[in-house]
């Protein structure tokens, strides 16, 4: 097979992106997907919700009025109610808005619940969903502590706009919640949350990897996890 010349630049010129961008990550190592949210860098947008709607284009997340049934990946949550115990009264932090998503459990009580294993733990520490195999027993949302997944009671299909048709959309009765874009992982981009951020406040990467930007921002600044005394190890950490 010949190959022309524009061609293989197109190649290189992608192969090349792919390559920075695993780097950006930490994907040499073998991974362990994890993610930082610095509240303060998010504060200085407020009201700004460019990674909801990054998600939610992106995964076919509805967008269904009535409250009762909504679906949701990533949402918004005052900090001293989603880190509950962690902010005092006086923390300048406690009414900030903190981003919330599937926090991608070391030890996640969803997976365990689950009959038919729609729900596992993938060796990349993402915390992974097959649609085809949910039955909607919903087993999983009572097991998971921190409200990270959503019923589809009704059809979701009338409620997406701009569909993206690189990705599937679900049923009525099945359960979905954030994969970590490992759609995006597969193919050496970052979530599409951090990339639409543009204050830069989540950081996303492999926990396994010292050099990650991951690891070394943990080990510079102060940081928390939600309701660390139920022992599941949230992979998902809050800078202060
Ligand atoms: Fe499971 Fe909830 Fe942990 Fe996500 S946050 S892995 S849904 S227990
Ligand atoms: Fe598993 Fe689906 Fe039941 Fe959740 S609702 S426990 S993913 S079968």
């Amino acid at each position: 097979m010949t190959i022309s010349r524009q061609a293989f630049l197109r190649l290189s010129g992608f192969s090349f992106v792919v390559a920075v961008a695993r780097k950006a990550i930490g994907a040499g190592a073998r991974a362990r997907w994890g993610m930082a949210v610095d509240a303060a860098k998010c504060l200085k947008r407020e009201n700004c919700t460019k990674c909801i709607a990054a998600c939610h284009q992106e995964h076919n997340v509805p967008s269904i009025p009535d409250r009762a049934h909504e679906v949701r990946w990533l949402w918004k949550e005052p900090f001293d109610h989603a880190l509950a115990g962690q902010v005092d009264e006086y923390s300048a932090l406690r009414a900030v808005p903190a981003m919330l998503l599937c926090n991608h459990c070391e030890n996640p009580p969803c997976v365990r619940v689950c009959p038919t294993q729609a729900t596992w733990k993938r060796e990349d520490g993402i915390v992974a969903m097959d649609w085809h195999r949910c039955i909607g027993c919903r087993y999983c949302m009572a097991a998971c502590p921190y409200g990270s997944r959503s019923f589809n009671f009704m059809d979701p299909r009338p409620y997406i706009h701009n569909a993206n048709a690189q990705f599937p959309t679900r049923t009525k009765g099945v359960v979905e919640k954030c994969t970590f874009c490992s759609e995006r992982l597969a193919v050496g981009r970052p979530p599409a949350c951090v990339e639409a951020c543009p204050e830069k406040a989540l950081t996303f990467g492999n926990l396994n990897d010292p050099q990650s930007p991951l690891r070394q921002l943990l080990q510079a600044r102060q940081h928390m996890r939600r309701r660390p005394e139920l022992g599941t190890g949230p992979d998902v950490f809050y800078i202060a």
